[in-house]
């Protein structure tokens, strides 16, 4: 069932710390944390427009939730009850801090229908942890999850990547270990310069280097195939892009993009493709105008914005034409190739079988799933796009 959260933002309450990247009132976009008047109006419009069937959490994020006194956090708690009892809310949310968890907090949590607990643990790395002013070391994440999970809730793990200290082993290396605590979700930010934060005073003097957009990319690409392959869904990369954020002088650094985490997967489908394409050409025939086919509702990823995508694809492997044809099919992320524009005979790579084939070059025949498959024509919903080499115009 689709999943939903009421987002109820509560920027800074409760926390003591001072993280070097954090100006959560920018974050939230607000000034200051909500009181009972308005919390009440903020679930019942949301629960006006939220389209049935639903699973319903309302979610407590911006701050260290349990870190607030523990009488404001069962008041908190305590203004969605009545929704729970009626049904209309299945759950609560919150996020916090690992080192804000132990027996105690959890059993409120529970005693109020918690459902989820979102860390905010950014790194599994001590060495990147401390120089990011947050205090706790990757061991106590790994007990305050443990204790998360022995407690019956959900666990996401809230990742960033390009912190002080960081580099592409190391967010690599935390993927890995956040694998092994088994949460059931996962974000990625990648770290952006915000006005008035003690980062901005380091990437003032010379002392921090932000990541650029063409870096955080395949970074968190290849963080998401890690998780992709463990099972573990991203349900997001990239902070929401409110107005806040969006207003000048607020992010004075960083791969920032309003829409990063789509440009993260069409990185995902890039690599699929290629791959795609030098298996078919390895193993079925070669060509230098190939026809991709794809489910019509992952045609953006694949093509990108302005197909430049595509066209990356096209130039990388040497290729004349590349056509593509899209098909209404139930199954998502799957990349098919033939060089028959007609789209009769095709050689399909899955999301699955690309994940499992750890390079191309280790990829041999017997090593994957890929199937010489007829796509039946009555799938068929689109023209074949051309997309020229030289202007990368493209002709229907
Ligand atoms: S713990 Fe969270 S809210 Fe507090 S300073 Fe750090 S990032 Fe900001």
């Amino acid at each position: 069932m689709r999943h939903c959260n009421i987002p109820i933002f509560i920027p800074h309450l409760g926390c003591p710390y001072d993280c070097i990247y954090c100006d959560q009132k920018k974050i939230s976009a607000q000034i200051k944390a909500p009181d009972d008047q308005e919390i009440l109006p903020i679930i019942d419009q949301h629960l006006a427009t939220i389209v049935r069937p639903a699973e319903i959490e309302a979610a407590f994020f911006g701050g260290s939730f349990t870190a607030i006194r523990p009488d404001l956090q069962e008041n908190y708690l305590r203004l969605v009850q009545p929704y729970i009892k009626q049904g209309l809310i299945q759950g609560i949310r919150i996020s916090t801090r690992p080192d804000c968890i132990d027996d105690q907090v959890l059993e409120l949590l529970h005693r109020y229908g918690v459902t989820t607990i979102e860390l905010g643990v950014q790194s599994l790395d001590n060495e990147v942890l401390r120089q990011s002013g947050r205090i706790y070391t990757a061991e106590e994440v790994e007990r305050s999850s443990g204790l998360i999970k022995s407690g019956g809730f959900q666990l996401g793990i809230q990742l960033m990547v390009g912190l002080p200290g960081d580099n592409y082993d190391r967010d690599l290396a935390t993927a890995r270990r956040t694998v092994a605590l088994a949460p059931q979700m996962v974000r990625i930010y990648p770290t952006l310069v915000l006005a008035g934060t003690k980062l901005e005073q380091m990437w003032q003097d010379g002392k921090y280097q932000a990541l650029t957009l063409e870096e955080a990319v395949p970074v968190c690409r290849d963080m998401l195939l890690q998780f992709a392959k463990a099972g573990i869904p991203v349900i997001r990369m990239g902070l929401y892009p409110g107005e806040e954020l969006r207003k000048e002088g607020t992010v004075m650094a960083g791969p920032f993009h309003p829409s990063f985490g789509e440009l993260v997967e069409q990185a995902v489908f890039r690599e699929q493709a290629i791959m795609a394409v030098r298996l078919y050409q390895q193993h079925f025939a070669h060509g230098e105008h190939l026809t991709l086919c794809i489910n019509e509702r992952d045609l953006s990823k694949l093509l990108g914005k302005k197909r430049s995508n595509l066209i990356s694809i096209q130039h990388s492997l040497g290729l004349q034409g590349l056509n593509v044809i899209t098909f209404r099919h139930e199954e998502r992320d799957w990349i098919g190739i033939g060089n028959d524009p007609a789209g009769v005979d095709k050689f399909v790579l899955t999301r699955s079988e690309f994940l499992n084939s750890p390079n191309e070059t280790s990829c041999r025949r017997q090593d994957f799933q890929a199937q010489k498959t007829n796509l039946s024509s009555d799938l068929y919903t689109g023209g074949p796009v051309f997309v020229s080499k030289e202007t990368g115009d493209k002709r229907i």
